[in-house]
């Protein structure tokens, strides 16, 4: 049996799941790898790509909405009802390109926070989808960016510990609401 999730792209007034924030340690520990794809599962990432489109954000991963699990969703088409969105269950980098692209990112646990990265520019991924089915995706641009932050997450990394710039991205961060001390910066 396969399964397709129904999954309406609508912002809800209360979505399933609650985003946490820079700060919270839920965001800072390494996820598990999903054992086992069941109901559970598929329950989550359907509330998480919910949650997602209602806060308007193109990825989010488990850890992100409080649970410690290897479990992401992107969707660069929040917009196109007909374009399905990806779930990538255990995803792992299996080869990323040497060329490297700077560009600005952001984040639904950083919210209004803006700020440069670095990353590949294009990447192969190896993943399970929602049917337990090995799957490998290539990716460039955008996609590859995203998964590549989504992943990141999955291993206590925020996109903020990756920026150079910190003289540009303190007062950012201060502006928001946010702490330096919860950067670990990585660069
Ligand atoms: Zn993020």
């Amino acid at each position: 049996m396969t399964t397709t999730l129904q999954v309406s792209k609508e912002k809800l007034k209360k979505p399933p799941l609650q985003i946490q924030t820079l700060g919270n340690r839920v965001l800072r520990q390494p996820s598990k790898n999903v054992s086992s794809i069941n109901e559970e599962i598929r329950l989550l990432a359907q509330q998480m790509l919910q949650t997602m489109y209602s806060a308007d954000g193109i990825g989010l991963a488990a850890p992100q909405v409080g649970v410690n699990k290897r479990l992401i969703v992107v969707d660069l088409e929040p917009d196109k009802a007909e374009y399905p969105p990806l779930v990538l269950i255990n995803p792992a980098v299996k080869k990323v390109s040497n060329e490297i692209s700077l560009d600005q990112e952001g984040c639904l646990s950083v919210p209004n926070v803006y700020a440069d990265v670095r990353r590949p520019t294009k990447i192969t991924v190896t993943y399970r989808d929602l049917n337990g089915k090995p799957m490998s995706l290539e990716a460039s641009g955008l996609l590859a960016r995203c998964i590549l932050h989504e992943i990141d997450h999955l291993d206590g990394v925020m996109f903020v510990d990756l920026v150079e710039n910190q003289l540009d991205l303190t007062p950012k961060l201060v502006s928001k609401g946010f702490s330096m001390k919860d950067v670990q910066s990585r660069i």
